[in-house]
C-alpha cells in the first residue's frame, strides 16, 4: 500500500530487521540528502538561474555536511528511536490507530498548527533573545544565510534540538497516528526545509507566504519571518506581524559575498 508514493515501511523494515523509526528515519534521510544533492548539483554547475533568488552564502555544500550528519545521525535518529521506544511515534500501523485518508488533511492542519507554535515561539522569544542567540547558538544556523538548500540541519545541538527534533516529534506525539502519518511529515521536512534554505523559488514568488523569500529574508535580516515558512501556515507570522513585509522589507540587502562577486569575470575553477 504505498499511497502516498513512499516504499512501504513496515514491510521494509520487517526486511531489513530494523526498528521502524530507524527504517522511516533511513527514509527520510536518503530523500533529505538526494535533495540538498540536487540544490548542490545545482548550485555547482548553475542551473535553473532564473529561479535564483540570491547568493549570499559563503560556506558551500560540502563545509555545511559534517555538522548536519552529525546532527541527524547523532541526534534526530536516537530521538526517534526513543520516542518509538517510549510509543509516541512510529506506532506501527494497527486497526486501532488506522485512520481514513479524509482524515488527511486535518492530521495535517493539526501538525502545522501545533509544529508552528513550537518553532515560532523557540524561534522569535529564545533563540532570537537578546540572551539565547549566541548562549544557545543560533548563531551557528545565521551564519548560513539561506542559498545553500543542506544548511537547514546546519544548527548547533540546542537548536537543532528545539527547532527540528522537538518541533517535529512532540506534535507527532500529540496527534498519535501511525508510521504512515509520520512518515509522511519527516519526510515533506525533508524536502521543503532544504528548498527553504535553497535560495531557489521555483514558482517565483506567485506563492507568496510559501515561499522561501520568507526565509531568506529572515536569514539576511534576521528580525523578521520567524516561522517555518514554506509548508507552514504562517499564522502566528501574520498574527504578531512579524512577516518581512510587515517591515516593508522589499528586497535582500546586499552581503559582502553575493552574486556580483561571483558572478565577475572570475569563471575559473569556483
Ligand atoms: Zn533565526
Ligand atoms: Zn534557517
Amino acid at each position: 500500500m504505498s499511497m502516498l508514493y513512499l516504499p512501504e515501511p513496515v514491510e521494509l523494515s520487517g526486511r531489513l530487521g530494523l526498528p521502524l523509526s530507524v527504517t522511516c528515519f533511513l527514509i527520510y534521510f536518503v530523500v533529505f540528502h538526494l535533495v540538498c544533492a540536487f540544490f548542490g548539483i545545482s548550485d555547482h554547475l548553475k542551473l535553473f538561474r532564473k529561479y535564483k533568488l540570491h547568493d549570499s552564502d559563503e560556506k558551500t555544500y560540502l563545509q555545511l555536511l559534517p555538522r548536519v550528519l552529525f546532527n541527524q545521525l547523532v541526534f534526530f535518529l536516537p530521538s526517534c528511536v526513543f520516542a518509538e521506544r517510549l510509543g509516541w511515534v512510529f506506532r506501527t500501523p494497527t486497526q486501532e490507530n488506522t485512520f481514513s485518508l479524509w482524515k488527511l488533511p486535518i492530521y495535517l492542519s493539526l501538525f502545522s498548527v501545533y509544529e508552528e507554535i513550537i518553532f515560532y515561539s523557540a524561534h522569535r522569544w529564545l533563540l532570537h533573545s537578546k540572551w539565547g542567540f549566541t548562549l544557545l547558538g543560533h548563531n551557528v544556523h545565521h551564519s548560513t544565510k539561506g542559498s545553500v538548500g543542506i544548511s537547514q540541519h546546519y544548527m548547533s545541538v540546542i537548536d537543532y534540538f528545539l527547532e527540528i527534533v522537538v518541533a517535529i516529534l512532540v506534535p507527532l506525539a500529540i496527534i498519535r497516528a501511525n508510521a504512515y502519518f509520520d512518515l509522511l511529515i519527516i519526510v515533506e521536512n525533508a524536502i521543503l526545509g532544504p528548498y527553504d534554505h535553497s535560495g531557489y523559488d521555483f514558482f517565483l514568488g506567485s506563492l507568496r507566504r510559501y515561499s522561501p523569500v520568507n526565509h531568506s529574508m529572515h536569514h539576511l535580516r534576521s528580525s523578521c519571518s520567524y516561522g517555518d515558512s514554506v509548508g507552514s501556515m504562517a499564522i502566528l507570522d501574520s498574527l504578531f506581524k512579524t512577516s518581512f513585509f510587515h517591515f516593508g522589507y522589499q528586497s535582500f540587502p546586499k552581503i559582502k559575498n553575493d552574486n556580483k562577486n561571483k558572478e565577475e569575470p572570475k569563471a575559473t575553477g569556483s
